[in-house]
């Protein structure tokens, strides 16, 4: 049966072999350096007693200090915060930025969770985890249903016991110590990614017909950016409603309704089945939601031109073969959605110096780090006459590689 962490290894595999590596090199490439499995104790608003495990993951640490995001969801498992880990790893070597790769996370549904609640396992968690991060360490950062405000506990609670150091954790509210851009960096980078991919072809985001699944951080910055450009977004959906329209979909009123409603359900345009949304016409389609959603069956299904990979790990090996077979190209995650990590080492690089850049800085960063990985990546596939994933793979593997023997075993 395969498995999300299997499925990353297939892809480091293949890369790893065209690159010349020997397999004794690759296992020591994909092997994780360090997981924790913690167990947080909550008291409860009702009196009881909440139990929740947690995990980190701390795959590399060649290139710089472990660094990855933390996720709390009902199906996070040891596995998937393997899978999440290595793809960091590869992410940053991509992206060139001074970090590894790490991955967190608490399997929790909050949604079940009250505000105090959520705050208390937050802290539990540190408590179980601090003497493995720090700024120079291990850095950790939002992901799926964690976001500034708990970035801000995890600072404060780190704080408590090592003192001050803000750049323990990025993604962090702009009022403490986060930096601007932050919040919507993921979502800029796709778009930047998607720009450098379309000019290739001779495509422009404007007029162009996307699809994104997932409406939370990076789905809903990607949408209001790229109908900011011009773009036309005829379906987009999340976990509670999908919804589609050809002539374009309102965004303002979708990002209105979510900060008021938290969700999509109850939203205005006509609906469609989640299973429908994937499959709607249109040049780009963006899974950003959770992983695996591409799999062998849906590759089939799917009527785009282009998938960009806004979520970590949205195709199954098989889903990905399949659309190599119909020739629909794919922007992979460890380059599409790096914009998120690339921000979080300039945060992390505004703490480390006490000094606060400008908007226009942090953007004019992003993409210049943004289409200096996307050269680097034409390069190599056009040399190896490779797919970008596998491309992608293989930059991001030869730096590490370089990093582990150059330190030495
Ligand atoms: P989020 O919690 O802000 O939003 C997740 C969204 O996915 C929500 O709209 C939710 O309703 C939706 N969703 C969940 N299950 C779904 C389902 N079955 N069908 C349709 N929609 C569903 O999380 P996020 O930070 O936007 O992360 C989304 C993806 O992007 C994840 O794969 C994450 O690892 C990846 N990512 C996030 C960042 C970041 O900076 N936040 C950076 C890089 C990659």
């Amino acid at each position: 049966m395969s498995n999300a962490f299997e499925d990353v290894n297939q892809f480091v595999r293949k890369a790893g072999h065209i690159t010349d590596l020997r397999e004794d090199q690759i296992t020591l490439l994909i092997t994780p350096h360090r997981e924790l499995r913690v167990e947080s104790n909550v008291r409860m608003d009702d009196g009881s007693i909440g139990t929740f495990i947690g995990y980190r993951v701390q795959h590399d640490n060649s290139r710089g200090p472990f660094k990855g995001g933390l996720r709390y969801h009902p199906t996070v498992d040891i596995d998937e915060v393997r899978a999440l880990a290595s793809l960091m790893t590869w992410k940053t070597a991509l992206m060139g930025i001074p970090f590894g790769g790490a991955k967190g996370g608490i399997t929790v549904d909050p949604d079940k969770l009250s505000e105090l609640e959520l705050e208390r396992l937050t802290r539990r968690f540190v408590q179980g985890l601090h003497e493995l991060i720090g700024d120079t360490t291990d850095i950790p950062a939002p992901d799926v249903n964690t976001n500034a405000q708990v970035m801000a506990w995890i600072m404060d609670e780190y704080g408590r016991i090592h003192g001050f150091h803000p750049g323990v954790v990025t993604g962090k509210p702009v009022d403490l110590f986060g930096s601007v851009g932050r919040a919507e960096a993921t979502g800029r980078g796709v778009t930047i990614a998607i720009d450098e991919y379309l000019k290739t072809q001779n495509k422009h985001i404007a007029g162009s017909r996307f699809v994104i699944q997932g409406f939370g951080n990076v789905g809903s910055n990607t949408a209001r950016l790229l109908s900011e450009m011009g773009g036309k977004i005829v379906a987009l959906g999340d976990h509670t409603a999908s919804f589609h329209d050809d002539a374009g979909l309102d965004i303002p009123s979708a990002l209105a309704w979510v900060a008021k409603h938290r969700v999509l359900a109850g939203w205005g345009a006509p609906t469609i089945t989640h299973e429908e949304l994937l499959t709607r016409p249109c040049e780009v389609l963006i899974p950003a939601a959770l992983g695996g959603v591409i799999d062998g069956d849906m590759a089939k299904e799917l009527s785009c031109e282009l998938v960009v990979e806004g979520a970590n790990g949205p195709t199954t090996p098989a889903g990905d073969k399949i659309l190599g077979e119909r020739g629909i190209p794919l922007i992979p995650d460890i380059f599409a959605n790096a914009g998120g990590v690339t921000v979080s080492y300039f945060e992390w690089t505004q703490n480390i110096q006490q000094f606060a850049w400008e908007e226009e800085r942090v953007r004019s960063e992003l993409e210049r780090i943004m289409r200096r990985a996307f050269a680097n990546l034409m390069e190599t596939a056009n040399k190896h006459r490779l797919e970008l994933r596998t491309a992608a793979f293989v930059v991001a593997i030869e730096r590490v590689w370089r990093a582990s023997y150059l330190r030495g075993i």
